[in-house]
């Protein structure tokens, strides 16, 4: 099965990446259901809009909507996979715990040329946890300096309790900017006013558990799922990384999957 590219990874390095002969890759596919079919010990993967995309031996989903209540939430339909077809994995996958984060991005004119190092961790702030000159990674616009500032999860969890998990006002993204911001400002290693400021809510940004062990992924021998994703092992893109290719040796590893 084939997942949506993120947003930030265009198609064609996504291709790239799947150069085998044989495969067969599709982008831009949200999948809507994964239909056990128990006579032909397959699964039957439907997209969004119904579509049928083939009925498959094996199956890795790569994210934990597949299986969240949220996803009804969002989408007013049922999550695509029934965990009542796996229980032994439904057991790990119940209620896993995420930490909310507010991301502030900025833009300055000129470089912030007080701070020696391109990404940084704060220890003692309440507010901040996390920071990062965007515009240093390969392949970025270096015409201004962007940061990503990163909220402590309890400045985050505060603000949510009070506010609720509706849209976030414009009065309370201004005042978490500010706070965000002066608490940057505070480190005495930034002066500049930024051009631009734009803050995001990512009220399950980071999963606070790590269900998979030391197997890194989950797996259902009998129907050939996978499951994997940094929940499954530590909340960034090494532990995603790491889960994906534990799940794909699995799938590799079993017989009649490939
Ligand atoms: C604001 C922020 C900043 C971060 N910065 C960093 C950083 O600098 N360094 C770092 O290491 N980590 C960072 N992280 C964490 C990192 O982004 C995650 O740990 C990582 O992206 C998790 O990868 P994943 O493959 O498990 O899940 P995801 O990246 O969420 O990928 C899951 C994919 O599944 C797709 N998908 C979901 N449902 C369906 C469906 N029904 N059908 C088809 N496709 C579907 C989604 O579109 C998505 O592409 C950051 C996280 C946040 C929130």
């Amino acid at each position: 099965m084939e997942f949506q590219s993120p947003s930030s990874t265009p198609p064609e390095a996504l291709e790239a990446a799947c150069p085998r002969e044989g495969v067969e890759s599709k982008f831009g596919v949200g999948v809507g259901r994964l239909e056990w079919l128990d006579n032909e010990n397959s699964w039957l993967v439907m997209g969004m809009d119904g579509q049928n995309h083939g009925s498959f031996k094996g199956v890795v989903a790569s994210d934990k909507s597949i299986f969240s209540s949220r996803f009804k939430d969002v989408t007013g339909s049922p999550p695509p996979l029934d965990l009542s077809l796996v229980p032994e994995l439904a057991m790990k996958l119940q209620d896993i715990p995420v930490n909310p984060c507010f991301a502030l991005m900025l833009a300055f004119t000129e470089p912030l040329s007080l701070i020696p190092v391109k990404g940084f961790s704060f220890k003692n702030s309440e507010i901040l946890s996390w920071a990062h000159c965007d515009s240093s990674k390969p392949g970025r616009s270096t015409t201004s300096e962007r940061w990503v500032l990163h909220s402590t999860s309890k400045y985050a969890r505060d603000i949510i309790s009070q506010t609720g998990l509706r849209k976030p006002s414009a009065a309370t993204l201004t005042k978490v900017a500010e706070d965000v911001l002066e608490e940057f400002k505070s480190t005495g290693l930034n002066g500049s006013q930024p051009f631009f400021r734009k803050v995001h809510r990512w009220g399950s940004a980071f999963p606070a558990a790590s269900v998979a062990g030391e197997e890194k992924c989950l797996w259902d021998d009998k129907k050939k799922l996978g499951i994997c994703g940094d929940f499954c092992v530590s909340p960034n893109v090494e532990g995603a990384i790491l889960s994906g290719l534990a799940a794909a040796a699995k799938l590799i590893d079993a017989p009649s999957c490939l």
